[in-house]
This record gives C-alpha cells, sequence and structure tokens, in this order.
C-alpha cells in the first residue's frame, strides 16, 4: 500500500498562498459560530494556542490533554526562546530573512510555504503573548530584549529566561 503524502498547501506565489488562502475562505456569521463545534487534541503550544483563540472567536471549542494539568505538554522543554522578525535590533532582519533561516536550519525539509507563513505570523505573535501575560526578559528601559540564537547573525529571539516554553504554556493555559 502506498500513502500518499498531501500537505494541502493552497496554490499560488510562496509568499501569497496561506493569505490568498485565508482571503478566499468563506467567513462565518458571529451569531453562527456557536453552532460550531471544534475538538483539539493536545494542549501544547499549537493546541492550546488554537483552542484559546477559536474560542475567543465564538466556536464551542473542547480541548483534550491527558497530563495531570494542560500545562505539562512537552512544550515545556523549549528553553531558548521564540524567533520573530521584529527587527528591534535593526539589524537586517525581516519575514524573508527568518523564512530563509528557518528553511536552512531545517535542512531544507521544511514545507516552505508553511514556514513562510510562519515568519509572517511571528511578529504579532510576540505581542499576542505579551498581552497573554508572557514574562519576556526586558532590557532595563523596559524594552522586550533580544538575543541573537542558533547561529542566527541577527537577534530576533524573545526569551523568558531558561523557561520560554514554560511560561508560554502559562500564557496559553491562562487563555484557555
Ligand atoms: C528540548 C527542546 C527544546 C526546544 N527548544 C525550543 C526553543 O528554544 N524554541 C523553539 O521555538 N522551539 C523549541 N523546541 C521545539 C518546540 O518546543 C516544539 O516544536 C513545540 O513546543 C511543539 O508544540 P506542540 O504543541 O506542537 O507539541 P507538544 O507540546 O508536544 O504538544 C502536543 C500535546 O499533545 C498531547 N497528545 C498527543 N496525543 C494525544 C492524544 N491522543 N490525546 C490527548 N493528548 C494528546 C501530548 O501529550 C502533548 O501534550 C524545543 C523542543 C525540545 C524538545
Amino acid at each position: 500500500m502506498t500513502i500518499k503524502l498531501d500537505a494541502r498547501i493552497p496554490a499560488g506565489p510562496l509568499a501569497e498562498k496561506w493569505d490568498k488562502h485565508r482571503f478566499e475562505m468563506k467567513l462565518v456569521n458571529p451569531a453562527n459560530k456557536r453552532k460550531y463545534s471544534v475538538i483539539v487534541v493536545g494542549s501544547g503550544l499549537a493546541g492550546a494556542s488554537a483552542a484559546a483563540t477559536l474560542s475567543e472567536l465564538g466556536y464551542q471549542v473542547s480541548c483534550f490533554c491527558y497530563q495531570d494539568s494542560p500545562r505539562r505538554a512537552h512544550s515545556i522543554a523549549a528553553q531558548g526562546g521564540i524567533n520573530a522578525a521584529k527587527n528591534y535590533r535593526n539589524d537586517g532582519d525581516s519575514v524573508q530573512r527568518l523564512f530563509y533561516d528557518t528553511i536552512k536550519g531545517g535542512d531544507f525539509r521544511a514545507r516552505e510555504a508553511n514556514v513562510y507563513r510562519l515568519a509572517q505570523v511571528s511578529v504579532d505573535i510576540i505581542d499576542q503573548c505579551v498581552a497573554q501575560g508572557v514574562p519576556f526578559a526586558r532590557e532595563y528601559g523596559g524594552l522586550l530584549a533580544n538575543r541573537s540564537f542558533g547561529g542566527a547573525q541577527v537577534s530576533r529571539t524573545f526569551y523568558a529566561r531558561g523557561q520560554t516554553g514554560q511560561q508560554l504554556l502559562i500564557g496559553a493555559y491562562q487563555a484557555l
């Protein structure tokens, strides 16, 4: 039996695939959203964030996990930080450069359109996490600190000491 791998990545130019797809998707009337039930399996950073965001939008969401607490997903192990192309340091960062570094860091095996999307939304995700109360490291002046991480030539990693994953999970859990 052969398994056909189909990531169902939308058509179009690389940088526009997901934007175009989102634009072409039908919107749901706000009054109808509560009529839809969404099941999310797992409460790691992906599951918990998706569940919290979909609930915020008005859908009926059930998020399932089998640890003693939703906060104990494997995401707790992530320590170094979270990359975002905010270019706070003005050291030449951009969505394109984060995309390129991530593809290269993944030995050119990642799905390019999805990595591009990751680089695009990275900019807003930091703000969302801050709004959820994630205590990212700050400069003495109060601005969010950045460090260079994983061999990157630019400083784009937002971090909370060596506990970034844990702190992000607590933020997502609170949002749940
Ligand atoms: C040691 C380490 C360090 C890392 N450092 C970094 C870093 O510095 N920066 C960075 O960006 N990334 C880092 N990563 C990668 C990053 O942590 C992961 O890619 C990310 O956390 C994955 O999140 P997730 O929600 O997809 O998966 P998970 O956090 O693994 O969540 C999946 C959840 O689904 C649950 N689950 C699975 N099956 C079922 C089921 N049938 N029913 C119910 N629940 C189920 C699991 O128990 C788990 O809780 C690191 C990873 C590791 C391991």
